[in-house]
């Protein structure tokens, strides 16, 4: 036997679960049975198959298998080691009864499908939180023969071909000796029952499709990309398993005036270079509606940040909300009448002749004074 890594002979990557190991072995083990497949390396295939199904299959032996490679399997796993069926592993009639035995025999709980909804709020509503009533046509139990499949008043028949146990036993034969196989009936589906009468409005299937409105609360803080879930609003689910989830996708429309940075909003004012220099008080919109003043100092500079506390949006979870932030944005004049130009001349002349006088940063009274005359002609 080639000595192979049992992930590589099964297919399966190292961190699989143990449900991907069991459906793995199961599909290779199908693949290369001596009794199917007919290919001269078919059985020592189906033996190197089953040998790492044993161990990777085994808590134990996989966590020794993983530490310590073939040489932790205490022999059993050496290449080369002849594989008699009942070597340690056990026989292949055994490894066939508890992998095709009950487990496949009964018909498994299915959960309901999760559905999907999409929501475009306004910028206010992503911030403030809002209601949406959704309309959506999901599965649910029939509502006539609630779910059971039969017309009401009807009863059922014992299956026949498999008496009511709903599995199947069948003897096979194989080089290796005779194995069991159970299969799920395919008569009753594994109900053990079948129905005489369908129900007339399911048609026996014991679902329908309904359309239902949902009322959706979305909270206050949400960003678009967020999904909302209402567990047990998807498509019923099959034999006993739950229902399934509806996730509503968020998208927020943009706003006219602000951004949004985290739970802080942003805010861009533009001021003029006199506004700039000798400071200004400004009226800044917020998204509760009232304006909120906010005064500019003298030599503010462009892009200066300016919070204006508990305006931003609420954190989704918690009562705090963020700020609203005011970033300013100094607009330097593309075209200037006469009057302008002459006044910014005179602030020119004025700078170079008060060069040096002046500390680093700062404008001279006679500066201020121009700089009045500039804003009355922006403004
Ligand atoms: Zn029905
Ligand atoms: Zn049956």
């Amino acid at each position: 036997m080639a000595n192979t890594d049992y992930y590589d002979i099964l297919g399966v990557s190292r961190g699989v679960g143990e449900e991907d190991i069991r459906k793995a072995f199961r599909k290779k083990a199908m693949e290369f049975h001596p009794d199917r497949n007919k290919s001269p390396d078919a059985e020592d295939k189906f033996k190197e198959i089953n040998e790492a199904y044993q161990v990777l299959s085994d808590r134990n032996k996989r966590a020794q298998y993983d530490q310590f490679g073939k040489v932790g399997m205490g022999g059993n796993g050496n290449s080369g080691q002849p594989f008699d069926g009942s070597d340690g592993f056990g026989g292949f009639g055994d490894i066939f009864d508890s992998f095709f035995g009950d487990r496949t025999g009964q018909r498994q709980a299915q959960r309901g499908a999760d559905l999907q909804h999409r929501v475009v709020l306004a910028f206010e509503e992503s911030v403030f939180g809002a209601n949406r009533e959704l309309e959506l046509t999901r599965l649910e139990d029939c509502g006539v023969c609630d779910g059971a499949g039969n017309e009401p008043g009807t009863s059922l028949d014992t299956c026949n071909t498999c008496k009511g146990h709903g599995q199947v036993r069948r003897a096979q034969r194989s080089v290796f000796g005779q194995f069991t196989q159970v299969t799920t009936c395919t008569s009753c589906q594994g109900r053990g029952k079948i129905i005489k009468t369908p129900c007339s409005n399911c048609r026996g299937g014991g679902k329908e499709r309904k359309t239902r409105k949902i009322s959706v609360s979305i909270p206050a803080g949400v960003e678009g990309g967020m999904q909302v879930r209402l567990s047990g609003e998807g498509d019923a689910g099959a034999e006993g398993g739950g229902t399934g989830n509806l996730y509503v996708y968020i998208d927020v429309q943009e706003h006219q005036f602000f951004d949004r940075d985290g739970s802080d909003l942003i805010y861009d004012l533009p001021i003029n270079i006199a506004e700039a220099a000798l400071g200004v008080n400004k009226a800044i919109p917020t998204l509760d509606g009232d304006d909120e003043d906010l005064k500019l100092p003298m030599g503010t500079q462009t892009g200066s940040e300016f919070r204006i506390k508990g305006k931003g949006v609420p954190h989704l979870h918690g009562n705090r909300r963020g700020d609203l932030r005011v970033m300013v944005n100094v607009r330097v004049p593309a075209s200037l009448d006469d009057r302008q130009q002459e006044l910014l001349k005179e602030l020119a002349e004025s700078f170079a002749s008060s060069n040096g006088k002046s500390r680093k940063g700062e404008s001279s009274e006679d500066d201020k004074g121009l700089f009045d005359k500039i804003k009355e002609k922006l403004n």
